[in-house]
């Protein structure tokens, strides 16, 4: 049977690298000499344990991490993390800075708020329609800590570096460019990142706790929603998503295999984003919307003249096998996710479709 596969630019859940896919399938139905699926396997066995281990392993090696951090895999997705940091880490005399630039800061910022609890926002940039990564962002020294969105999935802006907080540790949601570049791990207490953008199958949410930060929260919690309960029970208090962990640990030996470390990750991202926004730079039809020095190299957002346009863009490039190029629902205009997995290959056919769409239209 031949596989007909597109280029999927989707931004989430997204394109995992092929390789993975067909290492799931060759060992979908005996796993490792087990006679079961992996879906099948009991999580209390050393099966599993070897999967779980294995991928905390592999995510602590890449982010050169030592024993003072915790990784952890929580269900309910990045969307359950909005709620659970301010729940775990702020008290009644307790306040957090939130830097607001986009649609899921908005949600992390209104979860926290719904619980009552005292948060700032010292910098946004919704002004300009959430464009650009505010810069200078004077945080609050008395802050537990000042939450962040590395990459703005919708809005196509990155943090290119990190802010300056005296100290005060940084909470991330890392759900569409965790493992896409080396970190700063110093700065940072926790990370988080749904799976599906950048690491396996929804269902999985990572979190990287420094466990200084950890012993920190409040342990007066429903043990579900209590990191601890999570660091205790290496993930397993209750029964994992067994099949996300097992990809997650399959698309992080990838990334090993593939390219060493994310330093060399980075430098394929790089590469990756620059030839798509040398093409947009260069055209007077493809119009960039997030200001240069805050594009992100893993969610490319524009406009083409108008939205008829917009719209022929991506049926007609669905026409040729290019998948997911549509603006989220909030903001319009086109957009292609080019994650970790995304290959040269797709670069190359977006590119050149791209270019004779230019030439046809414009
Ligand atoms: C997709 C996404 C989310 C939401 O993730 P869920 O797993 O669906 O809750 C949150 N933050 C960012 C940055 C995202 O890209």
């Amino acid at each position: 049977m031949t596989v007909q596969r597109i280029h999927n630019f989707n931004a989430g859940p997204a394109a995992l690298p092929l390789s993975v896919l067909e290492k799931i399938q060759a060992s979908f139905l005996d796993f490792n000499g087990s006679g079961m699926s992996i879906t099948e396997i009991s999580h209390r066995s050393s099966y599993f344990d070897a999967v779980i281990n294995d991928a905390i392993d592999r995510a602590k090696t890449l982010l050169k991490l030592d024993d003072n951090y915790h990784v952890l895999f929580v269900q309910g997705g990045a969307s359950l993390q909005f709620a659970m940091i301010p729940m775990n880490f702020l008290g009644q005399n307790d306040t957090a800075d939130y830097i607001n630039t986009g649609t899921w800061s908005t949600k992390a910022i209104k979860e926290a708020q719904m619980q009552k609890k005292s948060i700032q926002v010292p910098a946004s940039s919704e002004d300009n329609n959430f464009s650009y990564i505010p810069q200078n962002i004077q945080c609050n020294p008395a802050a537990r800590y000042v939450h962040i969105t590395s990459n703005n999935t919708i809005k196509g802006t990155q943090f290119a570096t990190f802010p300056q907080t005296n100290g005060v540790p940084l909470v991330a949601d890392m759900s569409s460019d965790i493992f896409s570049r080396p970190l700063p791990m110093e700065k940072f207490g926790l990370i988080y990142a749904g799976a599906q953008k950048n690491l396996g199958p929804s269902g999985t949410c990572m979190v990287i706790i420094r466990k200084d930060f950890m012993e920190t929260a409040n342990d007066n919690l429903p043990s579900m929603l209590s990191y601890a309960t999570y660091a205790a029970k290496n993930s397993m208090y209750n029964t994992p998503p067994c099949f996300g962990i097992y990809t997650i640990g399959l698309v992080l030996q990838w990334i090993q295999q593939t390219f060493g470390s994310l330093e060399k990750m980075a430098e394929h991202n790089t590469k990756k984003a620059g030839i798509l926004y040398d093409l947009i730079d260069t055209s007077d039809f493809y119009q960039a919307t997030a200001q240069k020095d805050s594009r992100s190299l893993m969610n490319v957002t524009f406009r083409l003249p108008s939205e008829e346009l917009e719209k022929q863009f991506v049926a007609g490039a669905a026409q040729k096998g290019l998948g997911g190029l549509k603006g989220h629902r909030s903001v319009g205009g086109c957009r292609a996710s080019i994650y970790n997995a995304a290959t040269m290959e797709n670069m190359a056919a977006l590119t050149e479709f791209m270019a004779s769409f230019e030439k046809e239209n414009g």
